[in-house]
């Protein structure tokens, strides 16, 4: 069926290719030539890898910070301190990369599922609220496209239930609650370097925290339990090697030097859009909480579905026929119904924390309406740095158009 919605556009209104950014160049090459005349290339106290802590310290001031190989290590890093009890939960959000939940599962933790702000796409804190039982021992904050959570709330009901927050900023990068970087208000800030998130080294990850509980024994936790610091090698607990290595450490450093500029410019190209978008039917734009900082890893809208004659599908054609970066949805659907959770399929085919009665958690019964409707009428738009104020304008003139011409 061919729809007029999807039909091709002699000239479409965004008439450039997306500009794409050349992420990385000189200040890169330097820290790897360096590195390449180096007598090693192992983490510890490696030049680069030291080097990326006192980099990362500079935008996030925490005592120990702990260089690893992805954000989903950094996670697994963070739980793992915690010494989950087989079957002790953690809250965390539906919509997520697999990284979020991988070390829950791992350490025979149970990820359970709290719904989202329907504007934000943010932990709802009254749903995190409600989560809560006797075996809750944290809340994982998933900081969503470039947008905070409510640090403030969620930080709160840790602090009365005595649970640990852990906040994953992997798509945060530079993003801010209420002035403060997300990372610096929780017990621990977890961030990935891996090549999609706002900067790269190929993969890598960050897990640091100010805490004296978690932070002097941090680093075994990703270098199988050997004590780096006294040299010890005769490990007390079970720990995967999560090392991250030189020369990802020199292109993480490198990378960080433009942060800054990078969470800038997709501030303002995130803030452009919604002021170019205001006002077009049928569209339901993010929300960005006062005080906070978005920093724009991708910007995604609603759609209020039923004002428009065609289908997403059909309206992500007609924009990407305009010339519009954009993709119907983002993930397909929340990660409680990925059929590794709905077949409860975490060990060989087995979920032993359940069969041994620890947990009574089915992910089939799991559902979380409002992260369910925002996959179903989400439209989700590129950002890079590289988009000039006049790029940004004439994909908002595609955009308006474009619903404009869709609506009922
Ligand atoms: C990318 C991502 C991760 C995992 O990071 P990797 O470096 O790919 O392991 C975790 N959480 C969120 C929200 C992410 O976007």
């Amino acid at each position: 069926m061919s729809t007029p919605a999807a039909s091709p556009v002699p000239s479409p209104i965004v008439d450039e290719p997306l500009p794409l950014p050349q992420r990385w160049g000189d200040a890169e090459l330097t820290r790897l030539t360096a590195m390449v005349r180096q007598p090693s290339l192992f983490y510890w106290k490696g030049p680069q890898t030291t080097a990326l802590v006192e980099e990362f310290r500079r935008h996030y001031p925490l005592k120990y910070c702990h260089p690893c190989s992805s954000g989903t290590a950094s996670l697994h890093i963070a739980v793992s301190a915690l010494r989950l009890r087989p079957g002790d939960e953690v809250i965390v959000a539906p919509i997520t990369d697999m990284g979020s939940v991988i070390g829950i599962l791992f350490q025979q933790g149970v990820p359970v599922f709290a719904d989202l702000d329907p504007r934000t796409y943010q932990l709802d804190p009254a749903a995190v609220r409600r989560a809560i039982t006797a075996k809750t021992r944290a809340i994982m904050a998933v900081h969503l496209a470039g947008n905070a959570c409510d640090l403030t709330a969620l930080s709160a009901i840790a602090k009365e239930h005595s649970l640990i927050l852990i906040e994953d900023c992997a798509q945060s990068w530079g993003a801010k609650h209420r002035g403060t970087p997300v990372g610096l208000v929780g017990d621990f800030a977890c961030f990935s370097f891996n090549d999609f998130k706002h900067i790269a080294c190929g993969d890598g990850g960050m897990v640091a925290t100010n805490s004296e509980v978690y932070g002097p024994g941090l680093s075994k936790w990703g270098d199988k339990s050997y004590d780096r610091v006294t040299g010890g090698r005769d490990p007390e607990e079970l720990a995967p090697n999560y090392r991250i290595s030189e020369p990802q450490s020199a292109v993480a450093t490198a990378q960080l030097t433009k942060l800054n500029a990078i969470v800038a410019r997709r501030n303002r190209t995130g803030e452009l859009l919604t002021s170019l978008l205001a006002g077009a039917p049928g569209v339901l734009l993010p929300v960005v909480a006062k005080g906070d900082t978005h920093s724009y890893w991708f910007y995604m809208l609603r759609l209020e579905l039923a004002r428009f004659r065609v289908p997403r599908a059909d309206l992500a054609a007609a924009l990407t026929a305009e010339g519009v970066a954009c993709g119907a949805g983002y993930i397909p659907r929340p990660v409680y119904q990925y059929p590794v959770f709905r077949n409860h399929n975490f060990f060989g085919g087995a979920w032993p924390v359940r069969d041994a009665g620890l947990t009574k958690m089915d992910y089939r019964a799991v559902s979380c309406p409002v992260a369910e409707a925002i996959l179903t009428d989400c439209l989700t738009l590129r950002i890079t740095e590289a988009m000039t104020d006049a790029y940004v304008e004439k994909v908002g003139r595609a955009f308006t158009t474009v619903v404009k011409r869709l609506a009922k």
